[in-house]
């Protein structure tokens, strides 16, 4: 599993959306073996969907619809 290192990186960077498709294979692959690297990537996605669904409670009605642009945007 020398490659956890690199996949947790990678994974920041996927969340963000900042990968290329090549990059989601690979990580996925790993997750797929990798139960430590799992767990990391089934927290952070969960972390950044309650921070999302927060700020858009949170916010003007105009400035929720750019946000929800921008989310569907990076999906
Ligand atoms: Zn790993």
């Amino acid at each position: 599993m020398s490659d956890c290192n690199e996949t947790l990186k990678e994974l920041y960077l996927y969340l963000d959306g900042q990968l290329t498709e090549d990059d989601r294979v690979h990580i996925l692959q790993h997750l797929d073996g990798c139960s430590p690297c799992l767990e990391a990537y089934d927290f952070e996605a969960e972390l950044r969907i309650v921070v999302k669904s927060r700020c858009v409670d949170q916010v003007p009605e105009a400035l929720r619809a750019r946000i929800a642009n921008a989310l569907e945007r990076e999906a």
